[in-house]
């Protein structure tokens, strides 16, 4: 299947037929195309040759074991936010030297584990967090490698809830505050400060907030150096965009890798980068089935046996997904529905007014460009068991998360009769 095809017509996915699959394994499922995360991240490699550059991907855009296998045998490290991401990467096969550590709340306990696993490196997003690591790094009598995330102040030009480098967001330290933990490094012996690290946002489609972001960290690199504060890592996060809707347009991995040469093509440390959406989001979709077709008093629904818990980011962002009909000739009118889920909130809506063929019960449809952030953000809300997610690849397809159980899903629930004093 081309890049950016998609399954309507055809209703196939890397030779797997889809209508099939749904059958076999129920809806709604998560189906993610092997080959086209590995043309992606091919393609990033070969944009990268020739510059001391490694991919850390950020495991929260989809943290299937199976997934970060695919990606690691593709030369990937990982980029995680937690201890559990931790323990997903590493029970991958990812080596911990190969493992950045984000995240503006590390736990004390997260510190104390990544620690103990070894991991290559911490983006510390506060001077509390330094405090916190050297207490924790001293207790172990070891040193933590660390790169200071800085906020460059720069508008990514991106949804208020995924845009991150902007003063006012949380994550990351000004370029003000970074000079200064660079200069009372001595206060953390057990801390070598020697990265930068930036991650402006997500869903970048221009690569314009980007250039003007690195060229700050370039500054603050240049400058640091020239005051005797050795730089040898800088990590340009991730962020990159997709395409969510026919029209849009991915930037590509040679423009955005010249933007980093541009920055730091004389830098002679390591580069990290970090992507998520832009590896995986376009290589995955969620099948699912039409319950029912609903005709309000002013508007026509079509309900779906997928919702708002398997996939989160229409209800959260009101993030646009193209929706086609798997397998469909072109030959039914064209209905304007709003596409919903069963789940007991009127945010339970994955499209509102959208032109599809005539759907009955019982047909597939595929919700595209759902390979990241949609399984990874899933929960059981309305007591709906988490969703199976299968990889297809070249004819054949498997399954890489079962459908959850209901005892599954309940398991850990106790009745209140063992009743302890705290
Ligand atoms: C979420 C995140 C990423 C990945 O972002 P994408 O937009 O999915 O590429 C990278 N780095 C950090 C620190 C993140 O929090």
């Amino acid at each position: 299947m081309p890049e950016h095809d998609h399954p309507g017509v055809a209703g196939w996915l890397d030779g797997v037929n889809l209508s099939a699959l749904a059958a076999r394994e129920g809806t709604p499922l998560y189906v993610y195309s092997a080959p086209m995360i590995r043309r992606r991240i091919r393609s990033l490699r070969s944009a990268l040759d020739g510059l001391d550059a490694g991919i850390r991907y950020a495991v929260k855009a989809n943290g299937n074991i199976a997934v970060l296998q695919l990606l690691a045998a593709e030369g990937a490290g990982a980029d995680i936010v937690s201890g559990g991401e931790m323990h997903r990467a590493l029970r991958a096969g990812i080596p911990a030297r190969d493992i950045v550590f984000s995240g503006v709340g590390k736990s004390d306990a997260e510190i104390d584990a990544a620690l103990a696993a070894g991991i290559a490196r911490f983006n510390v997003e506060s001077v509390a967090e330094l405090d916190a690591i050297q207490r924790t790094a001293a207790g172990r009598g070891v040193v933590a490698t660390a790169s200071i995330r800085i906020n460059p102040d720069v508008d990514a030009r991106t949804h208020a809830k995924i845009s991150t480098g902007k003063a006012e967001n949380k994550f990351g330290v000004s370029i003000d505050e970074a000079r200064r933990c660079f200069s009372t490094g001595p206060q953390w012996p057990n801390v070598r400060l020697d990265g930068l690290h930036m991650h402006i946002g997500s869903q970048l489609l221009s690569l314009e907030p980007v250039r003007q972001a690195l060229a700050r960290i370039a500054a603050l690199w240049r400058e640091l150096e020239a005051s005797g504060h050795p730089i040898a890592c800088i990590d340009v996060g991730g962020g990159l965009g997709v395409r969510y809707r026919e029209g849009e347009r991915a930037p590509a991995a040679d423009d955005y890798v010249a933007v980093i040469r541009d920055a730091l093509g004389d830098f002679s440390g390591r580069i990290l980068l970090e992507p998520g959406r832009w590896l995986m989001a376009e290589a995955g979709l969620l099948l699912t089935r039409v319950i029912l077709e609903k005709r309000g008093t002013a508007r026509r629904f079509l309900v779906v046996d997928a919702a708002m818990n398997d996939l989160l980011r229409p209800s959260l962002y009101d993030a646009w997904h193209d929706i086609v009909r798997v397998g469909d000739d072109g030959t039914r009118e064209k209905v304007t529905y709003d596409v919903v889920g069963p789940v007991c909130e009127t945010g339970d809506t994955f499209a509102v007014g959208r032109e599809l063929p005539r759907c009955v019960a019982g047909d597939l449809v595929a919700i595209l460009a759902a390979g990241a952030y949609g399984a990874s953000m899933a929960s059981t809300y309305n007591s709906r068991p988490l969703p199976a997610e299968v990889l297809v690849d070249d004819g054949r397809y498997a399954v890489v998360r079962r459908r959850q159980a209901f005892e599954e899903m309940i398991a850990g629930e106790q009745p209140a009769s063992d009743w302890r004093d705290a």
